[in-house]
């Protein structure tokens, strides 16, 4: 292909062309001309129009000196103001007049041939390295969809041009060493799909690495919504031999990205009679299907392809192929370069454990969130609950402080991703330490951070495989008395979650909830107008959990977030107050009955309600947090009764064994509640007086303390007086082993709730425990108590 084109048809160009026309472009190309399969018909402009348009506007120097200025690329607030100033450079230049009509003329060709004046295109930018093969490194640039008339599409080509100078771009090509002006942009112009459904597909099961299998995902309108995470997609498993459709998962789909007739895109409610509906007919899956398969044959690889139904004629399309990274690292033609030395960079406490390799991107605050990409691993001081949506998508999490309870670690462990908190106590933190886009291995296992990809992880499936496969483990799991429960608080993973051998869910956690789908204070949404917000959410999130898990129980925790976390919603800072220790202020119990909160607990017991009643999910319970007195309990219960909530035979009410004055006084407690259960987290912190998200203390902090344990028999002792049952619901029995779990059960307790990826080990290890426990017995031996464990001692 001749380079000095200005613009190059999709039929022209191939793979060869990346350096020409970019890998998205030259994509677009190799399968119009070479596969079978439909691709919307196009153009692209080329690298050579690029370097005509920075040289007639003579932009390379001014480019150059701006970057030169940037002596630090992490020097965040710098490189964001010459970003913008390069960025605005480039797009308000002059096209060259010679380009300017290539391009529109070439857009009129392509109407002449739908038979439209002004057709809707969609333009892509595809960044070009004439040097190196992969040239996707700096493919962060922008796409605009729905765009229509000659001047518009010239307007946006330049905006693609102004987008290969964003933050991250410019930082990477920094860090790589790459000249900033090596690069150049393609834009391909493509016709638009008027997508009624839309979504990615990978030519193996990404979940688990099968190779035998199709995943499609879909999505009710434009793809950008299920590329970046916005909505959960359907799922469809298509068996590659014989096309048979082998699994589908089907989650409730409420918003969708459409286009709008006059241009640009708009968010739109998904009609209430589609929500639950398979987005897809089989037919079309399997269509799909045979599409991934015919591409992935072409390119001799593992593939990752945009497709999107056509809602004129309901016609399938395929809009993008790129070679699938993730899996594919394992396979042994992927070029990963794995380290030679081992050289530590990081250490921290091991707070979710697995091996995870990639690159790190060091996030500084909540405000950078969105540059955050599938795949990374996070590397940040602390997470919050407004973290959850990106935490979901990295590949392994890094702090610099926390302990083994902090919400980082909680998150990780319920999400399976391995995670190492606490860095700045052991040494430098993982900010300082680990640059952005360093590839680096984490060992969670061991707290260790190791720089570059070690050979080991290569082998090493991820976590979240290991709770795949724990769940279609052939050998049969055991029975126990002690009933072994699940903490979960995401309801996206509680289909998946529901096949552990689990008797039910001794906590969720609405704050998962609150995160990703409310986003907003809970004060402010009254104000506003719409409480309703929060009652429907909660209850759709709920109602997913219970019914995945039915008929065994839910026990809800109702929110515990602090105050520091509550500001962080939108809206909160009006409704919070600024606490010295946020840990042990206001939280808990002690909001849901405060004339300034009372409302907003209410919606809690709404949201309840209207899973328990409207939806018929009698398996939900409740459980309260963070009760520091016998009359707090009490006036919970009175709002729950004002509400129409009240304990009976299939609604019980269970608090948080959280404060030494739960055990203390749990004869007191016993009256109001069916059962307790042990929060461990807290309660360690508030009886060993160690701050829980205090690494400095992190080696102090340890739920085997015999003033822990020994105050754990004793309210298992109390309760069982009254007839109370006792759970535990806190980290200990995930991380401590068989030794912790071993006391637990001695000492009676009547069910344990350890995180997804802990439940079928501990449930062998229970079940030995209890064996054991019934031998001695037979053998007339009986269980040496402990003495130490007395409340009493002798
Ligand atoms: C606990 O304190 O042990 C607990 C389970 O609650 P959280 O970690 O959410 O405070
Ligand atoms: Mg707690």
């Amino acid at each position: 292909m001749s380079n000095k084109k200005y613009i190059v048809w999709f039929d022209e160009i191939g793979k060869e062309d990346i350096p020409l026309v970019g890998g998205k472009s030259a994509s677009l190309g190799e399968m119009i001309r070479r596969t079978n399969v439909p691709v919307p018909y196009g153009f692209a402009t080329t690298a050579h129009a690029y370097r005509r348009f920075l040289e007639e506007a003579e932009l390379t120097e001014h480019i150059n000196e701006a970057l030169k200025k940037l002596k630090d690329p992490n020097d965040t607030s710098t490189l964001q103001k010459i970003g913008e100033y390069v960025r605005k450079l480039v797009y308000e230049s002059k096209m060259p007049p010679d380009l300017e009509r290539a391009i529109k003329d070439a857009y009129m060709k392509l109407g002449e041939r739908v038979g439209e004046k002004n057709p809707f295109v969609a333009i892509r930018s595809s960044a070009t390295a004439e040097d190196l093969p992969d040239a996707s490194f700096a493919g962060q640039q922008e796409t605009y969809l729905n765009v229509s008339g000659a001047d518009d599409v010239v307007d946006k080509v330049r905006k693609c041009y102004s987008s290969l100078f964003t933050d991250r771009a410019i930082f990477y090509r920094i860090q790589k060493g790459f000249d900033h002006l090596s690069i150049a942009l393609s834009a391909a112009v493509q016709l638009m799909v008027y997508s009624k459904a839309s979504g990615v597909m990978f030519t193996l099961n990404v979940s688990n690495g099968d190779e035998s299998e199709v995943l499609i995902e879909a999505g009710y309108g434009l793809g950008e919504y299920v590329v970046q995470g916005t909505v959960t997609p359907d799922e469809y498993y298509v068996r590659k031999e014989d096309l048979k459709i082998v699994d589908k998962v089907i989650p409730r789909k409420t918003k969708q990205l459409v286009r709008s007739p006059s241009g640009g895109v708009e968010e739109k409610p998904v009609p209430r009679e589609l929500q639950d509906k398979q987005v897809l007919t089989d037919e079309q899956i399997r269509e799909l299907a045979k599409y991934a398969v015919a591409i992935e044959k072409h390119y001799g690889r593992h593939m990752d392809i945009e497709w999107a139904l056509d809602e004129r004629g309901d016609k399938l399309w395929i809009l993008q192929a790129r070679p699938e990274t993730v899996w594919s690292v394992k396979e042994p033609e992927a070029k990963t370069a794995i380290a030679t030395e081992r050289k530590v960079i990081v250490k921290g406490l091991p707070a979710s454990p697995g091996l995870a390799a990639g690159k790190a991107h060091v996030i500084r605050s909540v405000q950078e969130i969105n540059e955050f990409k599938p795949g990374e691993i996070l590397v940040t001081e602390m997470t919050a609950p407004d973290w959850v949506p990106a935490m979901r998508k990295a590949k392994a999490i890094i702090t610099n402080s926390g302990g083994m309870t902090c919400h980082a670690a909680i998150v990780s462990r319920e999400l399976g991703i391995p995670c190492i908190v606490g860095t700045a106590s052991k040494g430098t933190p993982g900010t300082e330490a680990i640059k952005n886009m360093m590839d680096i291995t984490v060992d969670a296992t061991n707290g260790v951070v190791y720089e570059g990809i070690l050979e080991e992880e290569v082998e090493t499936p991820k976590a979240e495989v290991q709770l795949a496969a724990s769940t279609s483990i052939v050998e049969p799991h055991p029975v126990t008395g002690t009933k072994i429960l699940v903490n979960l608080g995401e309801p996206e993973i509680a289909e998946r979650v529901s096949k552990l051998p689990c008797d039910g869910v001794g906590l969720m956690r609405e704050e998962f909830i609150w995160a990703s789908e409310i986003g907003e204070h809970p004060l402010y949404l009254i104000e506003t107008g719409q409480p309703d917000k929060v009652v429907d959410k909660l209850a759709e999130g709920i109602r997913k959990v219970c019914q995945a898990m039915n008929p065994r129980p839910v026990v809800l925790r109702f929110s515990d977030f602090k105050s520091s976390e509550y500001r962080e919603l939108k809206g909160g800072e009006k409704y919070e107050p600024e606490e010295p220790s946020a840990l042990l202020g206001w939280r808990g119990a002690s909001r849901y009955y405060h004339p300034r909160y009372r409302e907003a607990f209410k919606l809690e017991v709404k949201a309840v309600k209207k899973v328990r009643e409207e939806y018929g999910l009698k398996n939900l319970w409740v459980m309260i947090p963070f009760v520091r007195t016998v009359e707090e309990v009490r006036k919970v219960l009175e709002i729950l009764k004002e509400e129409g909530l009240e304990r009976g035979p299939d609604f019980k009410v269970w608090l948080m064994a959280e404060i030494p004055s739960n055990v203390i006084l749990a004869d007191k407690f016993n009256e109001f509640i069916d059962g307790y259960s042990i929060g461990s987290n807290d309660y360690t912190m508030l009886v060993l007086g160690c701050d829980r998200d205090n690494a400095e203390v992190g080696s102090i902090f340890d739920e085997r303390d015999l003033a822990v344990k020994r105050s754990i028999k004793h309210l298992i002792d109390i309760a069982h007086k009254d007839g109370k049952t006792v759970s535990i619901c806190g980290q200990a029995p995930s991380v401590h082993g068989p030794d912790f779990i071993r006391f637990l059960v001695e000492s009676g307790i009547d069910s344990i709730s350890v995180n997804p990826d802990a439940v079928v080990q501990v449930r062998k290890w229970v079940a030995s425990i209890e064996q054991r426990l019934l031998l001695e017995k037979a053998l007339g031996r009986g269980v040496k108590e402990d003495p130490d464990l007395e409340w009493n001692p002798k």
